[in-house]
């Protein structure tokens, strides 16, 4: 028996909306169901917070601003650039101590006697090594704003990936009048653990 016009026309209606529900479920796995995976699928590598030294100003925010204490923020000394001088503005309040008395004195611009001195040559005027004691350094950029105002600007600010927590937001950046501290693509962790301060001997 041929159906009715009325009930023909159904059937077709019907089979055009459960084709159309059909299609529209494809396309939904597609493209909803792609982006909700791609949401689950690990990055190539984790991303931290990181200090851009030409835009930095050495404010000092960097020692109170961060969520740790002591900040997760250290001066580091890039002893590629540095002159290895005498006399160290990143060191010596007063550039004019002499040489012998620069091993005594207490006129340090680090308030926590971080920024070390070493010779490496040897002889009383030899060339010396700065380096930071990272376990005293509070990141308050001092030293690296002295060594970057007058000296050969070898000294600036880094976050320790080893000891940022890696906030979804960084304070830092969140208080920086620079706008300095930038998201950035951070290799695994262990890349960077006991890299930064090379024993002096
Ligand atoms: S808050 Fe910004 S400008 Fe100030 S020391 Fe830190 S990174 Fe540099
Ligand atoms: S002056 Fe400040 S930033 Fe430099 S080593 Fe000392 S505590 Fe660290
Ligand atoms: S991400 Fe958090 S722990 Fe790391 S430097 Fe910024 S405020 Fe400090």
């Amino acid at each position: 028996m041929k159906p009715s016009p009325t009930r023909r026309q159904f059937l077709v209606t019907l089979g055009r909306v459960l084709g159309i529900t059909a299609l529209a479920g494809v396309a939904a796995r597609v493209c909803l169901g792609g982006r909700a995976d791609a949401e689950f699928i690990q990055p190539p590598h984790r991303y931290g917070w990181q200090i851009n030294p030409e835009a930095c100003t050495y404010c000092g925010l960097c020692e109170t601003a961060c969520v740790r204490g002591p900040s997760a923020v250290k001066a580091v000394n890039d002893q590629k650039k540095c002159s290895n001088c005498v006399a160290c503005y990143g060191h010596l309040c007063d550039l004019k101590t002499p040489s012998a008395l620069i091993a005594t004195t207490t006129k340090l611009v680090c308030p926590h006697g971080a920024v070390q001195r070493n010779h490496f040559f040897g002889g009383l005027d030899g060339a010396y090594l700065y380096s930071i004691d990272a376990d005293r350094c509070t990141g308050c950029a001092q030293c690296a704003k002295q060594c970057n105002a007058h000296g050969s600007k070898s000294m600036f600010l880094v976050i320790r990936p080893d000891l940022c927590l890696g906030c979804n937001e960084c304070a830092i950046a969140r208080a920086c009048p620079s706008h300095a501290v930038e998201r950035v693509p951070l290799y695994p962790i262990d890349d960077f653990r006991g890299e930064y301060m090379p024993e002096v001997t």
